[in-house]
């Protein structure tokens, strides 16, 4: 087994992927004195998606990189979902992630002001970002792994990881006979809005993530960034067979979106109604898909890490938060172990139990939301019932991972 720690001093990590779950890599490591640099396929910062929620656990790692504050100040903190029929009865509300102990709300802004935010810190921190640079191929002898990207540059590192999402490049690279993402049967998409266009329906209140099961399409609804004209944000789930073609795909994009939604909620109050031609900026659809589970996360000095290893699908809230999550895991065993395929072995026993679990949780909430009107009548009727008796999400949201070992763990190595 080749040692990492200790042949070779000067540890340069190829980090391939400036999404959420690369910058936040390299953060970690710089932490943890260990050199980066980020290469990015898209050619220079782009401002890509909608908003996001990034709940309690994902915040948790954001304060142990100094970025909490600056998120929580960009963004609305979010403590509880409500629950409406399509007609806007109220049926219920849950907290968020306000259990015992769970620190930190959960903060919603939008996905484009927060991977600039981890940008710049990263920037801060020194931390070269390589943009144009699409990975095309790999070679790892054993000491040194080679990157080659479709520019025909390359780029040489004592490991690498792949931060590079859902469909990543690196993957294919080191387990070419992988299972591909699975299509969820799901299709979203949203938009942004001015705050003074959000539905005021009970509950009240800012912090509030307002979600209403309609017959033909879920929508969910709630304020984001702050100091914006249009910071509050809805989005949609609506159920499809297959991923969409080209044609399903215009007719759902721009304006044409956002009349698809109208149509698809004959049933929408005319609260939702007017909230939905408010709308100032859609977001392009996207057909939902998750990650099955894979035989490995690593081969020899390269590992995966995020979207790339376990995609989960936005249903669950989390894939954020298990970016983040991961991030501090991998660099926090790339100090600590002695070996690089040490770390990556015990990155793969502390996260894959969780992930997978997490994969699952997203699958069976977002199945919630492609039922046909019988089921959501009767999911309406049970639902306030659900509430009432709702099993405990405590295990999603007030998980930690600590960059400090406990003490106990300390003694023991
Ligand atoms: C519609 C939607 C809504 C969502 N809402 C939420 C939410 O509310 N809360 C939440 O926690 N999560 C949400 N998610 C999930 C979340 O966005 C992802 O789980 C998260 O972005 C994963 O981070 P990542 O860094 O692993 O991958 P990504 O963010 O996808 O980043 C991957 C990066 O790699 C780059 N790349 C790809 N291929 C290559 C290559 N060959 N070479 C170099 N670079 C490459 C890409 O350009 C990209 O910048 C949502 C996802 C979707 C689709």
């Amino acid at each position: 087994m080749s040692s990492f720690r200790n042949t070779l001093p000067s540890r340069h990590v190829l980090i391939v992927g400036g999404g959420i779950a690369g910058p936040a890599l390299a953060l970690f490591l710089d932490k943890a004195g260990i050199r980066s640099a980020i290469y990015e396929a898209h050619p220079e910062l782009a401002d890509i998606g909608g908003a996001i929620c990034i709940a309690p656990n994902g915040m948790n790692i954001l304060a142990q990189i100094g970025l909490a504050d600056q998120v929580a100040a960009a963004g609305t903190p979010i403590t509880s979902m409500a629950f409406h029929t399509p007609k806007g009865r109220l049926l219920g509300t849950m907290a968020y992630g306000q259990t015992a102990g769970a620190g930190r709300p959960a903060i919603a802004l939008s996905r484009a002001v927060f991977h600039a935010m981890l940008l710049e810190a990263a920037a801060a921190r020194g931390i070269a970002v390589h943009y144009g640079k699409r990975l095309a191929a790999i070679d790892d002898d054993g000491t040194r792994v080679n990157a080659t990207f479709e520019d025909g540059s390359e780029a040489q590192g004592d490991i690498l990881i792949g931060a590079d999402g859902i469909r990543s490049r690196v993957r294919r690279c080191i387990l070419p006979d992988a299972p591909e993402p699975a299509f969820t049967g799901l299709v979203g998409a949203g938009g942004f809005l001015p705050n003074s266009a959000v539905p005021n329906v009970e509950p009240n209140g800012e912090h509030v993530m307002h979600l209403i099961y309609g017959t033909k399409a879920f929508i969910g609804y709630a304020f984001g960034d702050r100091g914006t004209a249009d910071g509050a944000f809805w989005w949609y789930a609506l159920a499809r067979d297959k991923p969409l073609d080209a044609a399903s795909r215009a007719a759902l994009m721009g304006d044409a979106g956002k009349q698809a939604l109208l149509a698809a909620g004959n049933d929408w109050s005319p609260e939702i109604r007017a909230m939905l031609t408010k709308t100032t900026r859609v977001i392009p659809p996207l057909d939902i898909f998750d990650m099955p589970s894979l035989p490995a996360w690593s081969s020899g000095r390269v590992a995966l890490i995020g979207d790339a290893a376990h995609a989960v699908s936005p249903h669950s809230g989390q894939g954020v938060s298990m970016a983040l999550e991961d991030a501090l895991v991998m660099a926090r065993e790339l100090r600590d172990a002695p070996t690089a395929e040490m770390a990556f072995a015990t990155f793969v026993e502390k996260r894959r139990e969780r992930t997978e679990k997490v994969i699952a949780f997203g699958r069976h909430s977002g199945n919630s939301k492609r039922h046909g009107p019988v089921i959501s009548f009767i999911q309406s009727l049970l639902m306030p019932l659900f509430l009432r008796f709702a099993p405990s999400f405590a295990w999603v949201y007030d998980h930690r991972e600590e960059w400090e070992r406990p003490e106990e763990e300390k003694r023991a190595a």
